[in-house]
């Protein structure tokens, strides 16, 4: 099973990605994760996309395309969960091409529907692990305050969920990757969760969906 998760940023796709991983072992990937990762590792990528990605502007689409294809290349046969991508209609239709090539198809393409001021309070307690990139916030707290508990790792606040790029973010997914929303719907592809709930419930709704595929 293959599946793309939609919905602005802060309404918990990577945290509900990690936990289709963990139930439905399908393998995560995230696009921002990828970027970060050629960010610390100051690839020459990483040179180019980190002053865009601290402003939260969209990284040129042929940049991620790349990173998305060679992770899809390395799992093979094991199912994906794509956390962050495609973000605008070009990226969904390149990946349509890619995917085409590499004999893969799309199962279902799961919006999360959040409400701006949920959102805005949840990136704004958001925290990532430096180490393993487990993600805490107002549903998931760590023990310690700045420890991950998974690995001990160091908890940091991502330089884009500062209140005044969240705003720029939110106005670019609305433009940019809202149409997406319909093209699924097209391709009856398309499924939604509420994402104002509770992470459990959340999280059961989720189950519900996939568990009966
Ligand atoms: P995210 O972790 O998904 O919120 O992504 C963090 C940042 O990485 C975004 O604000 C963009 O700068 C960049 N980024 C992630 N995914 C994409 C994408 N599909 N297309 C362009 N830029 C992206």
């Amino acid at each position: 099973m293959n599946i793309i998760l939609l919905g602005p940023p802060g309404t918990g796709k990577g945290t509900i990605a990690q936990f289709i991983e963990k139930t439905f072992g399908l393998r995560q990937i995230s696009s921002g994760d990828l970027l970060r990762e050629q960010v610390k590792e100051k690839t020459t990528i990483g040179k180019k996309v980190e002053p865009i990605m601290k402003e939260g502007k969209l990284v040129p689409d042929e940049i991620i395309l790349k990173l998305i294809t060679r992770k899809v290349r390395q799992l093979g046969k094991t199912g994906f969960v794509l956390d962050g991508f495609p973000r605008n209609l070009e990226q969904a239709k390149l990946l349509d091409e890619m995917l085409k090539k590499e004999k893969i198809g799309i199962d279902i393409a799961l919006e999360i529907s959040t409400d701006e001021e949920v959102i805005v309070k949840r990136l704004s307690a958001r925290r990532q692990c430096r180490k393993c990139g487990k993600i805490y916030g107002i549903d998931i707290k760590p023990e310690k305050e700045g420890v991950c508990d998974n690995c001990g790792g160091e908890l940091f606040m991502r330089e884009d969920d500062r209140p005044e790029v969240i705003k720029y973010r939110l106005q670019l997914y609305n433009e940019r990757t809202q149409p997406l929303i319909d093209y699924y719907l097209e391709k009856e592809k398309l499924k939604s969760i509420d994402g104002n709930m509770h992470l459990e419930e959340i999280f059961d709704g989720v189950l519900k969906l996939l568990g009966n595929k």
